[in-house]
């Protein structure tokens, strides 16, 4: 069993990766993958980038190259839901491209082409058991459900209402969507966990830089948890 874990940013994988045994680095693309065991489990790790071509382009190379089992993409996003404060979790049970937008010739908003979905579902058993291995954190709501992404940081009431309307979706980012389609292609499982750094309105730009780091911290419980378990 291999598996892989794709952050976004340095800050969102640096701890996984010091924490690796017997590492291996090899870059392809520009992007650098850490081959290697966490918590005594084979882990492929990777920092993709910010956006969805890098990360789909990330998940497409880690699917030929290292054969993972499952992809967990972990990071922050912005919250959508009141009930979701910074340092709440979201555990994907499923991704939209809140971006992907042919509705001016009668498309549904969000409709992916090629496999005609709007949300690409995650495994039920990965959403389980990592919603079961989120509960290490204490004072934190989990919540499982739908992850926005796409290639803007939202900041704004109004653009923020609209992706959780349109979507009902619990909280945006840049790459969860675009893992998530290339896992599907392939017919990999996968699953996105987030952190909430900000809520996605007219203060995400200053929240974001205040608090990135505490909401990583909880991601890399959870992701460390998770490897223990299984
Ligand atoms: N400082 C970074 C840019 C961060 S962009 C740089 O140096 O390039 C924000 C990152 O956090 C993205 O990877 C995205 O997935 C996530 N994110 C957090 N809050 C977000 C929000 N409100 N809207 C969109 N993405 C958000």
């Amino acid at each position: 069993m291999i598996i892989g874990i794709i952050g976004a940013m340095d800050i969102e994988v640096k701890e996984l990766i010091s924490s690796m045994a017997d590492i291996k680095k090899e870059t392809v693309s520009g992007i650098d993958f850490y081959q290697g065991k966490l918590e005594d489990k084979k882990v492929v790790v990777a920092e993709c980038g910010i956006g969805k071509v890098y990360a789909a382009v990330c998940a497409q190379t880690m699917i030929l190259k290292y054969e993972p089992d499952i992809i967990i993409n972990t990071g922050v996003a912005g919250s959508l839901s009141t009930d979701l404060r910074i340092g709440d979790i979201v555990i994907s049970d499923g991704v939209v491209q809140h971006d992907y937008d042919a509705s001016p010739i009668g498309i549904p908003p969000g409709m992916i082409s090629g496999i005609n979905l709007i949300k690409v579902p995650c495994n039920e058993e990965l959403v389980k058991k990592l919603v079961q291995a989120a509960q290490v954190l204490k004072d934190t709501n989990v919540a499982a459900g739908t992850v926005a992404s796409g290639d803007q940081f939202i900041c704004s009431k109004e653009k923020k209402d609209c992706i959780a309307t349109t979507f009902d979706a619990l909280c945006v980012e840049m790459e969860g969507a675009a893992i998530g389609h290339a896992c599907y292609i392939n017919k990999v499982d996968f699953c996105i966990i987030r952190a909430m750094s900000d809520m996605a309105d007219g203060s995400a730009h200053m929240d974001f830089d205040t608090f990135v780091e505490i909401a990583v911290e909880k991601t890399i419980l959870i992701i460390k948890n998770f490897l223990r378990q299984i």
